[in-house]
């Protein structure tokens, strides 16, 4: 017997080349005034500055000083900016560091507050907030229909989500044209980041139908164009499957939550640099044989893989395939150094996992791959 709720109140809109409307689509919303928070990759290349030309006076300016995995002060920085700009709304354009900055900071602009209030210690984000319409230059975090903002502080070493409903954009807008730009590496990590979306929320405790359905069809699609869209950054077929398994892994997981492979990518991230994607996916096969059960064994099946043995076989394939990272060798980690990263995965996402991890367990993970 098995209670559940859902709720996704995120429009989206998925069209090749929709990015042109972006003003049209505002002023349709009933938008006047509106910040473009922009990744600095669109900056360098001028698209950015050509989506505010082309907005029909919708869009009045740009901030672009955001790197990847945002800071809190970044956030601030960004808040100040929209709060002195007057705007009504709030367009996100990048990949998950900047549309999580532009979400935190849409409502840091609105309460006044710096973002170190609210993360890392379980308070509440207060409702106010500008309204944001997402557009994700990457297929990858999902984070244009979730309602979390990963950041970083680097005072204090951490890096983790923060849950709001605040955090939901009013809409997504999604246009695969976007990604053609994305180098091999970041459509490598952020592709196998959506495979982790997709499977760790079918895995997840709080796992429900409408997740798994949504989780079944994002990895399909994962195992079927995530190389191709590395190997041929071009191929519009690809790239728009890429694009459609990177948001419905968006909507597997915002509910469910992600579990132990995202728990350990924090302090993979804040200690060694390792790419968001590329550090959830690190451990993907690893935790796919740990919780191996009937359930996964039947979703792997509908997958077309024997069991979930043979398909945490083809997720360590697939990386090696795509160049990503199979093991730590490079750190040349201290036993010390081993321990503590044990301790330090322990975020609050490893609750979610259907198999209790301990410490023990992921000490000899972290040895294994050392
Ligand atoms: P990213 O936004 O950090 O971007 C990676 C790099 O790719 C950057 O250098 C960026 O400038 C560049 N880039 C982005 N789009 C590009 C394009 N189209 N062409 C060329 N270059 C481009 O990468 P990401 O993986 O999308 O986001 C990672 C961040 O999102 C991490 O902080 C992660 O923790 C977070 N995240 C958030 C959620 C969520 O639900 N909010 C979910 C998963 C991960």
């Amino acid at each position: 017997m098995m209670n559940w709720d859902y709720l996704q109140p995120v429009k989206i809109h998925f069209g090749n080349g929709c990015h042109e409307q972006i003003g049209a689509i505002a002023k349709q919303c009933g938008y006047t005034k509106g910040f473009l928070v922009s990744d600095a990759f669109f900056m360098t290349n001028g698209l950015a500055k050509k989506i505010v030309e082309t907005s029909d006076g919708v869009l009045v300016d740009v901030y672009g000083d955001i790197s990847p995995n945002p800071e809190v002060d970044e956030v601030n920085r960004c808040a100040a900016k929209l709060r002195e700009s007057g705007a009504d709304f709030v367009v996100a354009l990048g990949g998950g560091s900047a549309l999580d900055c532009a979400k935190a900071a849409s409502c840091m602009a609105v309460c006044g507050d710096p973002i170190e209030k609210y993360h890392g210690t379980g308070v509440p984000v207060p409702e106010a907030h500008l309204p944001i319409i997402a557009v994700p230059t990457t297929s990858g975090t999902g984070s244009e229909v979730t309602c979390v903002s990963v950041l970083s502080n680097h005072a204090t070493g951490k890096k983790g989500p923060i849950v709001s409903n605040s955090f939901y954009p009013v809409m997504a807008l999604i246009d695969p044209v976007l990604t053609y730009t994305t180098p091999k590496k970041v459509t490598a990590s952020c592709g196998i980041d959506v495979l982790c979306h997709a499977v760790e929320g079918f895995w997840s405790k709080g796992h429900q139908p409408i997740c798994d359905a949504l989780a079944l069809h994002a990895s399909r699609l994962v195992f079927q164009y995530l190389e191709k869209a590395y190997e041929n950054p071009e191929d519009a077929e690809a790239r728009e499957k890429m694009s459609e398994a990177s948001v419905i892994a968006g909507l597997a997981f915002t509910l469910p939550k992600t579990t132990a492979s995202h728990a350990c990518s924090f302090p993979l991230t804040n200690l060694f640099h390792i790419p968001h994607g590329e550090a959830c996916g690190l451990t993907l096969d690893y935790f796919c044989r740990i919780n191996r059960s009937e359930r996964l064994d039947t979703f792997c099946k509908q997958l077309g893989f024997e069991n979930a043995d043979v398909m945490a076989d083809e997720i360590l394939a697939l990386k090696k395939r795509i160049g990503l990272r199979t093991d730590l060798k490079e750190f040349n980690l201290t036993d010390k150094e081993k321990q503590d990263l044990a301790v330090a995965s322990h975020h609050p996402n490893m609750l979610n996992n259907p198999v209790e991890i301990t410490t023990e367990m992921l000490y000899e993970m972290y040895n294994k791959l050392s």
